[in-house]
């Protein structure tokens, strides 16, 4: 009895394509040997998952022998078979089905699993036919071998041990290809790539046993592989170094209907069950190429086989890899651009607010955005020759962290000023129980500690360098404790100054008011005590300056300077004040009343008589009068001048000494430039106090006043004795 033609097979004869819904399957390379580009849409149409592993098996055996049958009962495929009524062929090529479930005597395991499994069935030639049919059943056997895991050889249990006809030259061509595929592979490198052969024995009729046939079989197919005529390199390599073996007998399909359809779900039983002892699968049969790279890794080698070129699988797979991990990882990139915009946005926003930052969170989003970028890639990547893959992930995880470079950039230089800013406001707020210099070290030392803290964490694991932040926060840093040093001396010189200031000018006005020769003594005298005791406080005992910011310090040489010309021009200030003309005229008119108004003993003179009231008065007007010559000039007692160690005159040096900073700024060794000669017209001579002319002046008012005061007093006596 004919078994009934299945209604979808008539499709397939007819059309190369079918959608998979039908569960038809898809001519992949015609009986003219074109290869069908749909291929590709019709295995993404079939639900084979890019996580999910795929197995590739072909079967190949002489025509009429059940091939398709056997594949459309065991894997619920729909290839085409021989309609027995009309015994008409099926189309000639290499067809494809991906199984939706593999028939097994476990009911569970019997529906669509993960791991799908893509069949392809060569619709050979008769046994009978020969001539450039050959060429295919050649070009199909290496097509099959260099893409598939399991070679099913399909055969009736009366061909075992008779190795004449069609099944001699096929198992011959078989090897003879394998040769050609992965001898060369097999001698370079240790790979243990195997293909298995799987001996399908048809209409097996249980005379015989499995084991019996299966060594026959062995033994045949060795002799085979010893009467082969294999390249001189090649000869060393034996029959396992290429083939596993594997066995399975199934009952006549016409006459033992249930017995075949029981023994098809034993078979289907090592094909989805990993612990059945005679599973069929290993890992050295794969050609590790994902299901997404196959179809081009299909065709590229159909190419080249049919073009009969020298089919080098290596350089297949790695063409095929560099192509797909290249899509995989742009297609990662792509994405990962889209994570970036809105880690680059937030980073913006970032610096507009004034929010504190938890750079904890950040940092694990930089993380998390760039293992995000590089596991997208690996899903799909990872199943490429190793070489490419990681070569390709190398390259996109640069690519992504030289992008999240731009974020790091934002974060770092906020977290760079808002370090320097809280570095800036811990000086200025110190208390006064530490010196700066401890307060400069203790607060450089946490700051820092903390700045490389949180750039550690932007750092994606230490992935994107940090070090010139850190070298840019020491320099700011840096320029703030310079600044600071300054201020504080600044500080501490300004208050010596005011000091100095308010105790000069008493020290001069009562200096001048008792004035005498010894008058430039004494105001030496006191200048110098009160610098002694104002300054000892930052001076220790061989006058050496100590600020509290190191006595090796640049500022505290400039500090030295600055006192130095400030102290002279308070000096000279106060001088300045209590020998104004009128200051002079006081001074002489107080000599004046004291001699003229009072007795040796203090108490009021009373003038009785003019003689008396005459030589009193010339008496008391010349001494007043011989104080001026003693304050008009700075000569000491010993003759010598008093006069300062710095030219005041330079308003080059006013203006430089006007803070410690800006004598900083001026440095050390400036000269007084051009722009300052015209200085040297209002050149003051220190020691001359007061001009000849303003003496002069303060001589005649003098006179004025005492005269009036005599002739007053001239005038009183004369009245009391006309009354
Ligand atoms: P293929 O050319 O090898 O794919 O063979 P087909 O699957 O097209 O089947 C060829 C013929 O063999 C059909 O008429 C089937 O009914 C018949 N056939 C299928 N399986 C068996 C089997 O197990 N034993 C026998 N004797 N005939 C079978
Ligand atoms: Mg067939």
């Amino acid at each position: 009895p004919a078994e009934p033609v299945a209604d979808q097979s008539e499709a397939s004869l007819t059309s190369s394509y079918v959608p998979i819904e039908n569960l038809t399957a898809i001519q992949l390379i015609d009986e003219h040997k074109q290869f069908n580009e749909s291929v590709l849409e019709y295995i993404g149409g079939t639900g084979v998952s890019a996580t999910g592993e795929h197995r590739i098996v072909a079967v190949f055996g002489s025509q009429s022998t059940g091939k398709s049958t056997l594949l459309n009962h065991l894997f619920n495929t729909n290839f085409g078979v021989m309609d027995e009524a009309s015994r008409q062929q099926t189309t000639k090529g290499i067809w494809l089905a991906v199984s939706p479930g593999v028939s097994c005597t476990d009911e569970r395991k019997a529906g669509p699993t993960d791991d799908k499994i893509v069949v392809m069935d060569v619709e050979g030639t008769d046994g009978t036919e020969r001539g450039e049919d050959q060429d295919f059943e050649r070009k199909a056997a290496l097509f099959a071998l260099a893409t598939s895991e399991v070679l099913i050889v399909n055969l009736w249990e009366t061909q075992v041990g008779w190795y004449q006809g069609a099944n001699m030259g096929l198992i011959k061509t078989v090897f003879e290809v394998n040769l050609s595929l992965f001898g060369r592979i097999k001698l370079d490198s240790a790979s243990d790539h195997k293909v298995l052969l799987l001996f399908v024995i048809r209409d097996h009729t249980g005379v015989t046993s499995k084991e019996s046939l299966s060594a026959t079989l062995t033994r045949d197919l060795l002799k085979i592989w010893d009467s082969l005529n294999k390249p001189a390199e090649l000869a060393q390599l034996r029959f396992e170094d290429f083939f596993d073996l594997a066995f399975h007998t199934l009952s006549h399909k016409i006459f033992q209907n249930d017995a075949f359809v029981s023994d098809v779900k034993l078979l289907g039983d090592r094909f989805v069950d990993t612990k059945n002892l005679d599973y069929l699968f290993k890992p050295n049969y794969c050609h590790n190429i994902p299901i997404e790279g196959w179809t081009m890794y299909a065709e590229s080698c159909w190419e080249q086989i049919d073009s009969n070129k020298d089919l080098d699988l290596p350089t297949q797979q790695i063409m095929v890899a560099r192509i797909k991990c290249e899509e995989l990882a742009s297609a990662s990139f792509t994405e990962f651009e889209q994570t970036y915009a809105i880690l680059y946005s937030e980073a913006q926003k970032a610096s507009e607010s004034q929010v504190p930052l938890n750079y904890v969170h950040i940092g694990q989003a930089l993380v998390a955005a760039h293992l995000g970028a590089l596991s997208d890639y690996d899903i799909g990547a990872s199943k490429y020759n190793q070489d490419v893959y990681t070569h390709r992930r190398e390259l996109l995880s640069e690519k992504v962290l030289a992008k999240l470079q731009n974020i790091v950039l934002l974060y770092a230089e906020l977290l760079t000023a808002s370090t320097v800013s809280e570095f800036e406001a811990a000086l200025t707020k110190r208390t006064k129980s530490i010196t700066l210099v401890d307060a400069i070290e203790a607060a450089k030392k946490s700051f820092v500690a903390d700045y490389k803290r949180d750039l550690e964490l932007l750092s994606v694991e230490g992935q994107i360098p940090t070090d010139s932040y850190t070298e840019r926060l020491q320099a700011e840093l840096q320029k703030i404790e310079g600044e600071q040093k300054i201020a504080e001396v600044n500080a501490l010189v300004n208050k010596y100054l005011r000091k100095l200031q308010t105790s000069l000018n008493s020290a001069v006005q009562s200096e001048i008011s008792k004035a005498s020769e010894e008058t430039w003594d004494n105001i030496k005298e006191r200048y110098e005590n009160l610098q002694k005791t104002l300054l000892s406080k930052v001076r220790n005992s061989d006058g050496k300056y100590d600020f509290g910011i190191g006595s090796e310090s640049p500022v505290t040489e400039i500090a030295s300077q600055t006192i130095e010309y400030k102290s002279w021009e308070t000096l000279l200030a106060a001088i300045a004040k209590f020998t104004s003309k009128e200051n002079l005229f006081n001074v002489l008119k107080d000599r004046f009343d004291e001699k003229f108004g009072y007795d040796a003993n203090g108490n009021p003179r009373v003038y009785l008589n003019t003689t008396e009231l005459e030589s009193s008065f010339v008496a008391a007007k010349n001494a007043a009068a011989l104080v001026l010559p003693n304050l008009s000039t700075a000569i000491l007692s010993d003759g010598n001048k008093f006069q300062p160690t710095v030219n005041l005159n330079s308003s080059f040096l006013r203006r430089k000494f006007e803070s410690v900073a800006s004598a900083l700024k001026a440095g050390a060794g400036a000269q007084e430039d051009e722009s300052d000669s015209e200085d040297e017209e209002n050149e003051r001579n220190f020691i001359e106090v007061v001009s000849e002319d303003d003496q002069q002046e303060v001589l005649r008012k003098f006179k004025r006043e005492t005269d009036a005061i005599f002739v007053a007093r001239k005038g009183a006596i004369v009245q009391s004795r006309t009354q």
